[in-house]
């Protein structure tokens, strides 16, 4: 059995095309801001990526950097600053932030209505008590190519590898929200090959090479692999290689998402979405104000 690659690429140039119909339709420009400390090369690449997928939609994308030193002062006065400018929608500041800046207290200071992360604690708080509210680009995006390849989850057996505040707690909110059947399994849980075994739909997101082996998957089941590892190419080169073994997985899944061009093109798109989504907001409080 060969499973269908559920292409992520493809849907996130539909959904970047829709944000870009509706910016089109909009009274005035989104804007979005990108906050970058220090050089981290990964960073460097996934920041340039959202300027240039932003500017391509025609949402306003401005770069704001700071040095690697930039004291914490310094970053959460940019913040008050991108939070007082009328022409910002949205507010993006690129993790893992330099050691010795408190990250929480950094997003903390963002105001929730332009957390175009979703990482507010205002914006968890809602999304964990199904209210409306800003949701994680990564879940999110991971949440469209579950329902492109099976509708909404109501039921599912799934379970949800990783529970990171970023990825897999949000990802399990959402699925909750669906009506799946929501396992979580973290770096201590025991048995993991057993939990995949019982899943119909197995998400991952650990940050492990080959954690999910094909002979765990359940015939048919689903497998949305979030990770994105750079492992060596056996050339003096690397190359970029999900959670899962993909070429095993191929083998049992009913449906699985390629690393690269699964979840990863789908975060940037949400991003934009997300962007559409806070200028609407503003726009609204605005007129109301
Ligand atoms: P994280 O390190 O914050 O969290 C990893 C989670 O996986 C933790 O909950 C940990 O307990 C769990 N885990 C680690 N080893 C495990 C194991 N052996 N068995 C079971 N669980 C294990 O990472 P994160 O920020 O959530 O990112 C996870 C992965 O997703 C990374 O590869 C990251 O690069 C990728 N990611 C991709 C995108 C995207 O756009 N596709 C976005 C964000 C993160």
């Amino acid at each position: 059995m060969a499973a269908r690659i559920i292409d992520g690429r493809a849907i996130a140039r539909r959904v970047q095309a829709q944000v870009a119909d509706e910016v089109a339709a909009l009274p005035r420009i989104p804007g979005l801001a990108v906050v970058l400390v220090g050089n981290d090369p990964a960073s460097e690449v996934y920041v340039r990526n959202k300027v240039r997928a932003a500017r391509s939609a025609q949402i306003y994308s401005v770069e704001h950097r700071l040095p690697a030193n930039a004291s914490e002062q310094q970053i959460l006065a940019l913040i008050r600053r991108l939070n007082g400018d009328p022409h910002v929608d949205g507010i993006l500041v690129q993790l893992p932030l330099p050691p010795g800046i408190d990250a929480l207290k950094v997003i903390e200071a963002i105001d929730s209505l332009k957390d175009v992360d979703g990482f507010h604690p205002y914006n968890v708080g809602r999304l964990a008590a199904g209210a409306p509210a800003m949701v994680p680009c990564t879940p999110l995006g991971a949440m469209m190519l579950i329902h492109e390849a099976i509708g909404v989850p109501q039921g599912v057996e799934t379970l949800m590898i990783g529970c990171s505040n970023i990825v897999g707690k949000p990802l399990a909110q959402l699925l909750l929200a669906d009506g799946a059947t929501v396992t979580m399994a973290h770096k201590l849980t025991s048995n993991l090959a057993e939990h995949v075994s019982r899943a119909d739909l197995v998400v991952c997101a650990a940050g492990v090479p080959g954690l999910v082996r094909g002979a765990w998957i359940r015939p048919g089941a689903t497998v949305i692999d979030i990770g994105i590892n750079r492992v060596a190419d056996g050339q003096g080169g690397s190359r970029i290689v999900g959670d899962v073994a993909y070429e095993e997985a191929c083998e049992v899944a009913g449906a699985i998402t390629p690393v690269p061009g699964g979840v990863g093109p789908m975060t940037i798109a949400c991003l934009l979405k997300n962007t559409l989504q806070a200028c609407r907001q503003h726009a609204g409080q605005s007129e109301a104000a």
